[in-house]
């Protein structure tokens, strides 16, 4: 028979766990696939190791990979796909916002109508605050327009692959990793279903505002260079303005003398020409950090415990 491993990052999710694998134990008691469960502890400060150890021993189908430290939900991910083993694989949250009863139907979609990834995606924000929505909104906007893969709205990193899709997404070894983006880079047939969002069933979210807002900049640094034409394009367009301005000044003086006049447009010009060329550096330093991170090729996770 066939194998599935299913992966579930855990960060802080002692509540979540066990009525995770209820769920999806009793989702996937039909399905003709022999099922594993890989769990991946990103340095959780509460119990969740000890709850992974416990159902471990329960349940031989359980393993679990332990990391150091926490080294964030993309790393967790990608250690999944590492140390899988499964023929498909699919990827969930532990705490049940990815329905599990979703998966024999996302199976079926792959095996008779020949597609190598069935993808997930939220089609309303419900119970999320309005702000964050809007920036989640503009965000990928921008996406579409400026970067080359394709990237549906409200997209989860709940799916279910084919072992070939796995494989190269492994290969991508990058260090900043956006999931979101390398899902689409490496091509293959996928199918997009749509379901409604739900509420956690345990515990608390673990994006702030904040760290989505990195992550968003992650994203665009990942797989656009638009940004770079930018602020190349703004320094252009004002270079020739400003020489337009020289010259209409240069034949002004000419013609009506040179009065001594108009600082204050002078220090709006310069304050304002200091923000273009300040913003326009620290987006070469955006691409450049992230440069400098790639180019050490530090590990992206550390494993301390594994079973
Ligand atoms: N997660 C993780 N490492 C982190 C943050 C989150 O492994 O640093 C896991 C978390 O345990 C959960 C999943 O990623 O299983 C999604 O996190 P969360 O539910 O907090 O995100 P949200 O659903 O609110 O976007
Ligand atoms: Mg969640």
């Amino acid at each position: 028979m066939e194998k599935c491993t299913i992966i579930v990052p855990c960060y802080n999710e002692e509540e979540a766990i066990p009525l995770f694998y209820e769920a999806t134990s009793e989702a996937l008691k039909d399905m003709p696939l022999e099922i594993e469960y890989l769990f991946i502890n990103d340095g959780s400060r509460d119990k969740t190791l000890d709850v992974l150890r416990e159902l471990s021993e329960k349940d031989s189908r359980v393993h679990f990979v332990s990391f150091s430290r926490n080294f964030g939900k993309e790393a967790a991910m990608y250690a999944g796909l590492k140390e899988s083993t499964g023929d498909y694989v699919a990827i969930m949250d532990a705490d049940l916002q990815d329905p599990p009863e979703l998966i024999p139907g996302m199976y079926e979609s792959i095996t008779n109508e020949g597609y190598d990834c069935v993808a997930t995606r939220r089609v309303d924000r419900k119970g999320e605050p309005p702000i964050r929505s809007a920036f989640a909104n503009m965000f990928y906007f921008i996406m579409h327009i400026i970067a080359k893969v394709d990237m549906v709205p409200g997209a989860r990193d709940f799916r279910l692959m084919k072992r070939t899709m796995v494989d190269a997404i492994v290969e991508m070894g990058e260090y900043n990793r956006f999931s979101k983006g390398i899902f689409g880079w490496v091509g293959f047939d996928t199918k997009w279903i749509p379901y409604e969002n739900r509420k956690r069933v345990a515990g608390k979210t673990k994006w702030s505002f904040f760290k989505l807002f990195q992550y968003s900049i992650e994203g665009i640094v990942a797989f656009s260079t638009a940004p770079l034409v930018w602020s190349s394009l703004i320094g252009m367009f004002f270079c020739l303005l400003a020489f337009a301005a020289l010259i209409f000044l240069f034949i002004r003086a000419l013609v009506f003398g040179d009065p001594v006049d108009g600082w204050p447009s002078l220090a709006c010009m310069i304050t304002f020409f200091a923000g273009i060329q300040l913003f326009s550096v620290g987006i070469i330093g955006m691409y450049m950090s992230k440069t400098y991170l790639e180019v050490k090729g530090r590990p992206i996770y550390i494993v301390k415990e594994k079973k």
